[in-house]
């Protein structure tokens, strides 16, 4: 599967669809859920073009995977869920249900999110 450039994430880094972005700089752009799950959820993506977790740590550098990682930490301090915790997912492929196919990780917080996985 190669990445295709239309998918909506891509379209708002493109800056085609709006965002309400809580953090940017040159390698990733957060911004809330359109459609939160949580009093806080937030979407990190980084700006190359990776389809998927899968795409990112198999084709990214080291260091932009690490520094990645680093600032979805930085982020949940900024947004102040650190104390209290929170949920990071990824979803990847048909089977983890991933609807957009640009990577991104979710951070859910801001309140008690229960069971990891609902059958
Ligand atoms: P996933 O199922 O992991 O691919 O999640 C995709 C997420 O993107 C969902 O939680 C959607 O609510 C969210 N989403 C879709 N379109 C937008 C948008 N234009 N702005 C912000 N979030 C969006």
């Amino acid at each position: 599967m190669s990445y295709s450039e239309s998918n909506i994430f891509a379209q708002i880094l493109r800056g085609e669809i709006p965002n309400e972005t809580v953090f940017e700089d040159t390698e990733i752009l957060a911004f809330r859920d359109i459609r939160p799950q949580a009093p806080i959820h937030v979407l990190v993506i980084p700006k190359g073009e990776y389809e998927s977790f899968d795409d990112f740590t198999l084709e990214a550098e080291p260091d932009v995977v690490g520094r990645f990682f680093k600032k979805v930490g930085e982020i949940a301090r900024q947004l102040q869920i650190d104390n209290e915790g929170y949920r990071l997912i990824a979803n990847i492929g048909k089977n983890g249900g991933q609807e957009v196919p640009h990577f991104h990780m979710h951070i859910c917080g801001g309140r008690s999110l229960g069971k990891m996985l609902q059958s």
